[in-house]
C-alpha cells in the first residue's frame, strides 16, 4: 500500500477553480468549441502581438493554506504590470455563459494571487481577454486587484479544497488498506476461478494487457473484480474501470460488487459508481441540457457541492437508482451528477464507449488528471464491432437539404454551397452509381464537399452563438461536424462510400475497418487492462484489430466442465451455403425432430437469417406438428424478448428458433433443464457484400489474414457463443449439433473450444 497521508497536497489552479469556483447553470448546447490547434495558434498570435518583452506562458506556484498550488497564466507584461488570460470563443460575447466567465475570472485571480506573492507585488492588473476566432476581435475585461484581496480569495478556495483533498487522501489510504485485506466473495473458488483470478492479478500488478479466455461458468465477474481490486491497492493505481458492452453486463457487475461487499466483515472504503447513457438517466428527455430549458441544469453548479458531499458521505454503491434519488434530493441532473462523481469514484462500472469513443469521458479524465487506471473489459469479443461503430459516420444529403428549408437567410448561402458540392460529387460518380444498386468506394473523402462543410459548420456555429437553437439546424451541425471530425482522420483504417438509395437521398459514409488505430492510444493510457470473454481466440485477431500492445499476455482458463457433460456432433453431411439452403431444410429438420423425439426437452436452433429461420420452422412443423415451437421475430420489443426467454422453463419442452448473432445468441442464461441442446445451422460467416470484401482486402494487406479476420473468426465466434448457451453449471448436460459440411474442415475444427469432446 503506497498511498500515504504524508504526501504533500498539490493542486493545479484549473482543478482548484473547477472544484470551488464553478457556479450557475450547466450548459451543454452543442457548439463546436475551437479546436486545440485553433486555441494554441490563437494564444501564440495574441502573445506575439504583445511584443518581444512579453512573457508567454508564465508559470506561477506557491503554498497556500497547506496546499502546493501551481499553474500557468497565458502571459505577463512586466512593464505594464499586467497578467493576461486568453480564451477563444465564437460570436456575441454577451452570450457567453456567465458561470463559465466567472470561472475564467477566478482562474485569473488565482494566477494573480500567486504571481503577486512570488514577486512581492502590492497589486496587479488582470486582463481576461476573449478572442473571437471568427471576427478576430479581442474583448478584454481588465481590473486592478490588490495582492491581499487576491491572496484571501485564494486562501478561501484552498481551504475548502484542502478539507476535501485531506479527506480524499485519508480515504485513499483507508481504501488501499481495506482492499489489500479484501476477502473473496465465497468460501471457495469455483473450478478454474482461482487460475482466472491469479492471471488477472498478475497482469494488473505487472501493468500489462491480458487477453483472458474463460469459459462460461468460471465465475468471471467476481473472479476478475476481486483480484483487480486487490491489484488496485497493491499497485497504487487511482481507479478501476469495469467496462461492459451491454446494460445487463453492468447489472451483473453491480451484483458482483454487492456479493464482494457482503462477504467483508466490515464494509471497505470503496466508492463504486455506475455510469449510464443519457437516455437511461435523463429526467427530461424532451428538454435540452442548458439552464434555459431544463430545471435540473439551472443552477446545477450551485447545488453540485452539496450533492457531491452527500454522495461521498453516503458510502453507498452509486448505481442508477441511488444516483437518481440523490439527484432528486438536490435538484440536479442525475446524468451530469454521475459524470461529476466520476472524478471521485474508485470503481467505475460503465459501457465501453465511456473509455473508447471519440468523446469518451473516462479517457478525458485520465488524460486531464494523469490517472493510473486499471481496466477490466467484459465480453471483450464484442469490442471490435462496437469500436468500428464508434468511428464510423454518415452524412445524408436529405438532412442538409431539409436544414436549408429551416435556415435564416444568412445560412442559405453555405447550405446551398453544400448542396452544390453534393451535386458535383454525384455528377462525377453518376455513371458508377447508376451501374450498381450498392455503394461505391471512394479513395478519399471528397475535398470539394469537405471544404463546403467546413464553411457551413463555421456559419452554423456563428449562428448558434447569437440565435437560440433550432433542432433541424442543430442536427445538421451535429451531423456535419461529426463527419468532418472523422474525415480529418481518414486513413487506411477506414473506407469512404457513396450510395444513393433513392434520388435526392445520397449518403456519404466513413466506415471504420480497423479500430486499432484509434484504440491503441487508449489502451496505451491504461496502466493495466484485462479483456475477458468466453471467446477470444485466436488472440492475434483481437490484439491486431484492437491495437493492443505487442507484449499483451494471453491466458486460457481450463473449462470447469468436463467433456462428459457435452455431446458435440459435427454434422458435415449437410451444406447450409446459400445455394444449398433449400436442400438442407428437410435433412436438418429431420435431425432436430429426431433429437426431440428421443429426448423431449428445450432446444434452440440458430440459423443465418430470418428467411432461413421461417423456412426451417415451417418444414419442422409440417414434419412434426406435435413439437411445440417458438420463433424469434425481427425487431422484438423488450417485453416480447423476455417472454421468449421465459418460455424456456424447467417443465417445458419446445424448440426455439433464433438468428445467430441476434439477441438470443449470447448473453442469455438458461441453466439446467431450461436448455438441453443447441443446433447451429451456419458457420456464422458475415454476408458476402462489397464492403466486407474491401474489409477482407484491407485486413489481408495489413495483417496477411483477410479471409480469417473478415469472415471466419467473427463467424465462429458467434457459433461458439451460441453453443455456449447449453452448459451453464457443473450439473448441466446437453448436446451441441453443428450442421454444415465446413465444420468438418480441420481449420474450422481447430477453432472450436479445446474442452469440447471431438
Ligand atoms: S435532466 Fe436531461 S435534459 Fe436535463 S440536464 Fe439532465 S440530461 Fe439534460
Amino acid at each position: 500500500v503506497k498511498a500515504s497521508t504524508n504526501t504533500p497536497l498539490r493542486v493545479a489552479v484549473r482543478a482548484l477553480c473547477n472544484f470551488g469556483a464553478r457556479t450557475g447553470d450547466l450548459d451543454h448546447r452543442y457548439t463546436p468549441a475551437p479546436t486545440a490547434l485553433e486555441g494554441m495558434e490563437t494564444h501564440q498570435y495574441l502573445a506575439r502581438a504583445r511584443g518581444p518583452a512579453y512573457e508567454a506562458e508564465r508559470s506561477v506556484a506557491g503554498y497556500c493554506a497547506g496546499l502546493q498550488v501551481h499553474g500557468r497564466a497565458d502571459g505577463y507584461d512586466a512593464a505594464a504590470g499586467r497578467l493576461d488570460e486568453f480564451k477563444t470563443h465564437r460570436g456575441d460575447i454577451a452570450r457567453l455563459n456567465p458561470g463559465l466567465q466567472a470561472l475564467h475570472r477566478a482562474q485569473l485571480r488565482c494566477y494573480g494571487a500567486l504571481l503577486c506573492h512570488q514577486l512581492e507585488l502590492p497589486a496587479i492588473t488582470l486582463a481576461l481577454v476573449y478572442f473571437d476566432i471568427h471576427s478576430e476581435r479581442e474583448t478584454a475585461f481588465s481590473e486592478t486587484a490588490d495582492a491581499l484581496t487576491l491572496w484571501r480569495e485564494l486562501e478561501n478556495l484552498c481551504s475548502r479544497y484542502r478539507d476535501w483533498a485531506l479527506q480524499e487522501q485519508q480515504h485513499r489510504v483507508k481504501r488501499d488498506i481495506d482492499l489489500a485485506a479484501l476477502q473473496f466473495a465465497f468460501p471457495e473458488f469455483r473450478a478454474g476461478q482461482r487460475d482466472l483470478s491469479a492471471s488477472v492479478y498478475r497482469a494488473l500488478t505487472r501493468r500489462q494487457a491480458l487477453l483472458l479466455e474463460a469459459p462460461t461458468g468460471s465465475g468471471k465477474t467476481v473472479g476478475t473484480l476481486f483480484p483487480a481490486l486487490l491489484a488496485l491497492a497493491r499497485s497504487a493505481s487511482d481507479r478501476l474501470l469495469y467496462l461492459t458492452v451491454r446494460n445487463t453486463g453492468r447489472v451483473l457487475a453491480l451484483d458482483g460488487v454487492a456479493r464482494l461487499l457482503a462477504a467483508q466483515p466490515n464494509p471497505p472504503a470503496l466508492r463504486v459508481l455506475e455510469l449510464s447513457a443519457r437516455e437511461q438517466s435523463c429526467e427530461h428527455p424532451d428538454l435540452a441540457c442548458h439552464g434555459e430549458s431544463c430545471p435540473l441544469a439551472r443552477g446545477f453548479y450551485d447545488r453540485l457541492p452539496a450533492a457531491r458531499h452527500a454522495a461521498i458521505a453516503s458510502g453507498a454503491v452509486l448505481d442508477q437508482q441511488q444516483l437518481r434519488t440523490l439527484a432528486q434530493r438536490h435538484s440536479v441532473c442525475p446524468y451530469y451528477l454521475a459524470q461529476e462523481l466520476a472524478h471521485w469514484a474508485d470503481l467505475i462500472i460503465a459501457d465501453v464507449n465511456h473509455l473508447f469513443d471519440q468523446h469518451a469521458l473516462l479517457h478525458a479524465l485520465m488524460h486531464q488528471h494523469d490517472w493510473q487506471v486499471l481496466t477490466l473489459i467484459d465480453e471483450a469479443h464484442n469490442l471490435i464491432e462496437r469500436a468500428r461503430g464508434m468511428y464510423s459516420v454518415s452524412l445524408t444529403q436529405r438532412r442538409l437539404r431539409s436544414a436549408r428549408k429551416h435556415a435564416p437567410p444568412a445560412l442559405k448561402r453555405p447550405l446551398t454551397a453544400v448542396q452544390r458540392a453534393w451535386q458535383r460529387l454525384l455528377k462525377t460518380h453518376l455513371h458508377a452509381l447508376d451501374a450498381t444498386a450498392q455503394e461505391i468506394f471512394l479513395d478519399q473523402v471528397p475535398t470539394d464537399l469537405h471544404g463546403a462543410l467546413q464553411r457551413l459548420i463555421s456559419a452554423l456555429t456563428d449562428h448558434f452563438s447569437t440565435e437560440p437553437g433550432n433542432a433541424v439546424l442543430q442536427d445538421a451541425l451535429f451531423e456535419a461536424a461529426g463527419f468532418l471530425r472523422l474525415a480529418e482522420r481518414f486513413d487506411t483504417h477506414s473506407v469512404c462510400t457513396l450510395s444513393r438509395p433513392r434520388r435526392g437521398e445520397a449518403v456519404l459514409a466513413i466506415h471504420n475497418l480497423i479500430p486499432a488505430d484509434y484504440l491503441s492510444p487508449r489502451f496505451g493510457a491504461c496502466a493495466g487492462t484485462v479483456l475477458f470473454s468466453a471467446t477470444l481466440s485466436p488472440a492475434d485477431y483481437h490484439r491486431d484489430l484492437l491495437g493492443l500492445p505487442s507484449d499483451t499476455a494471453r491466458h486460457s482458463v481450463a473449462s470447469p466442465f468436463s467433456a462428459g457433460q457435452l455431446d458435440v456432433r459435427l454434422v458435415d453431411t449437410i451444406s447450409t451455403r446459400w445455394s444449398d439452403r433449400a436442400q438442407s431444410l428437410l435433412p436438418a429438420a429431420r435431425r432436430i425432430a429426431a433429437q426431440f423425439r428421443r429426448e423431449p426437452a428445450n432446444y434452440l436452433v440458430y440459423t443465418s437469417s430470418f428467411a432461413y429461420l421461417d423456412d426451417l420452422q415451417a418444414v419442422l412443423q409440417s414434419l412434426a406438428p406435435e413439437i411445440p415451437v417458438i420463433g424469434q421475430q425481427p425487431g422484438m420489443s423488450a417485453a416480447a424478448r423476455q417472454q421468449f426467454i421465459e418460455g424456456f422453463t424447467t417443465a417445458s419442452a419446445q424448440i426455439g428458433f433464433a438468428v445467430l448473432g441476434g439477441v438470443f445468441a449470447e448473453g442469455i442464461d438458461l441453466p439446467g433443464r431450461r436448455l438441453m441442446g443447441v443446433f447451429v445451422l451456419t458457420l456464422g460467416l458475415p454476408p458476402h457484400d462489397a464492403l466486407r470484401e474491401v474489409l477482407r482486402q484491407r485486413l489481408q494487406q495489413r495483417f496477411g489474414a483477410g479471409y480469417e479476420y473478415a469472415y471466419l473468426y467473427p463467424g465462429l465466434q458467434k457459433v461458439i457463443q451460441a453453443a455456449g448457451r447449453v452448459i451453464r453449471t457443473p450439473e448441466d448436460t446437453g448436446i451441441i449439433e453443428l450442421i454444415d459440411d465446413r465444420f468438418g474442415h480441420p481449420q474450422v475444427r481447430r477453432l472450436l473450444p479445446a474442452w469440447w469432446p471431438r
